[in-house]
């Protein structure tokens, strides 16, 4: 056992993501950067219900740390779910709010109480409510908003959209009267945004709307008692969106894409073996992509949350199986609605050979494979710099949250998306797949896509500006010790 005098030298990062796939997995990364490289300790604080899918994930090993990297659990104030699957979001951020800010005290005091005091808390952008543990403990906090850039400041203008009042919405007709395609050009930083694109959150009726107040108060009255902000994302990628942030929150942290970073991690360190996969993966994609020819592959996959109708599984597969272009597609265990996730038979008879179907599979691996040549995606912030990484262009069907900012993104200013409407025909579908893997369009943006590739390894490289950013971070929160 340590010494105090030994233990205080040594930063100590408590990390509190928020319980989703999407935020867990860049918290950790982080994490393991700290801990294998600035020689953090690291107090890594998973939902009991979270800790639980880990075990059955990946086995017991998953969560029971390594020197200096230990997990924590803490209950989420929800009633456990009978299934695996992803909660609801809103009432995981109201209820994690309401009961998690104590125990995080206690948490914070009972390490100090057996010599492993911390020295500072990392907390997910939907954990804001931290700050204040912290303040009262005299620690200082930094929030990780694992968005894009331009979803976080779209959420900076939740309160603002609220007092010019065009939320909350007057009426449900609003949704459908191009009311929607408000230009949003007063709100520096966003070119070419709508209020549509803004994150789904803000498309409410509901003056009291949880997600309204929580988000005014993340952003207004948490987000300026941290010490920092940290961004999953990159200067070229969001420049102007990034200068319009640190008007408002001054020290940023841009240090994305942090996943490539975190795999430079030597399979020697001993985070190395940490993961944070909620479902099992499928190792077969690999093997069958490697039956592949190069860039003819359509990847489908619409994230750890996204769920649709029936009709909408319906019309995607048909029009995948029109395409004719090879596809692997990941239908996640709860992907429809209604519990009947199962395909057609028929459809499941006619793919045989030229469609791959698995629950969940490790996607980074897959975007990597040469024979993927185009990824349609829910626009979830991590699968699109994953899709950028490895500049494979993109078919938008964003399904909440800051998705349709991304997606604005993509299919404008980046260049390498286009966007499918939610209500999804097959016709659509087949005739996008098309232009996509062998169409002009989407040879223009499959280019387009190669020099954000390159932009975003310039980014991670020695003396790249997310390189760079992140060196600064380690320095500064090891200065806490
Ligand atoms: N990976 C990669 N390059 C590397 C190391 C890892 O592309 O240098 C990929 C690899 O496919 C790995 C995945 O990233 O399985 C995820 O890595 P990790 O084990 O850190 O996390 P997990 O996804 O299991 O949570
Ligand atoms: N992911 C994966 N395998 C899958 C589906 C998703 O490894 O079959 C990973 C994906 O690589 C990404 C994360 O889960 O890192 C999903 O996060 P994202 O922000 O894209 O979307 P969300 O799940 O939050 O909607």
């Amino acid at each position: 056992m340590e010494s105090n005098g030994e233990a205080a030298a040594t930063p100590h990062a408590v990390f509190l993501p928020f319980p989703a796939q999407g935020h867990l997995t860049p918290m950790l990364r982080l994490a393991k950067l700290l801990h294998a490289r600035g020689s953090f300790r690291i107090t890594f604080v998973n939902t009991e219900f979270n800790h639980a899918r880990l075990v059955r994930s990946r086995g017991p090993g998953a969560v029971r740390g390594v020197d200096g990297f230990r997990f924590e659990t803490i209950p989420d104030g929800l009633p456990r779910p009978d299934r695996d699957g992803t909660q609801d979001v809103p009432q995981l951020c109201a209820s994690a709010r309401r009961t998690c800010g104590p125990l995080l005290r206690e948490l914070i005091a009972r390490l100090g109480a057996a010599g492993d005091p911390v020295t500072c808390v990392v907390a997910d952008g939907a954990m804001t409510f931290a700050v204040y543990p912290a303040e009262e403990m005299g620690i200082p906090a930094l929030i990780f908003f694992t968005p894009s850039a331009g979803g976080v400041l779209g959420y900076m203008n939740y309160a603002e959209l609220v007092r010019r009042g065009y939320v909350p919405l007057k009426e449900k007709s609003y949704l459908t009267n191009g009311y929607l395609d408000t230009p949003l050009d007063w709100i520096k930083g966003f070119k070419n945004v709508r209020l549509r694109d803004i994150s789904s959150f803000i498309r409410t009726t509901d003056p009291d709307d949880i997600m309204l107040s929580i988000n005014k108060d993340q952003l207004e009255d948490d987000a300026p008692c941290a010490f920092g902000i940290i961004l999953n994302t990159f200067d070229a990628l969001e420049h102007d969106v990034l200068t319009a942030i640190r008007s408002r929150l001054p020290n940023l942290y841009v240090i994305g894409p942090i996943s490539p970073l975190s795999h430079r991690i030597p399979p020697t360190a001993p985070s190395s073996s940490i993961g944070s996969n909620l479902w099992k993966e499928d190792t077969n994609c690999v093997k069958w992509l490697n039956t592949q020819v190069a860039g003819s592959v359509v990847y489908v996959n619409f994230g750890s949350i996204t769920v649709m109708t029936r009709d909408q599984l319906v019309e995607f597969a048909w029009g995948l199986e029109s395409s004719k272009s090879p596809f692997l597609w990941v239908v996640r265990p709860d992907l429809v609605d209604d519990d009947t996730a199962g395909l057609p038979e028929e459809f499941v008879r006619d793919i045989e050979g030229r469609g791959l179907l698995v629950e969940w599979c490790n996607q980074e691996q897959v975007l990597a494979h040469p024979a993927v040549g185009g990824f349609l995606s829910h626009c979830g912030w991590n699968s699109t710099l994953e899709s950028i990484y490895e500049g494979v262009p993109m078919i938008c069907w964003p399904f909440f949250s800051e998705q349709p900012t991304n997606c604005r993104y993509l299919c404008t200013e980046w260049g390498m998306g286009m966007e499918i409407g939610s209500d999804v025909k097959r016709g659509e579908v087949e005739r996008m797949v098309r232009e996509l893997m062998c169409g002009e369009k989407g040879r223009e943006m499959r280019e387009k896509a190669k020099e954000w590739k390159l932009k975003a390894r310039e980014a991670i490289e020695p003396n790249g500006p997310s390189f760079v950013d992140l060196e600064r971070l380690v320095e500064d929160l090891a200065s806490f010790s």
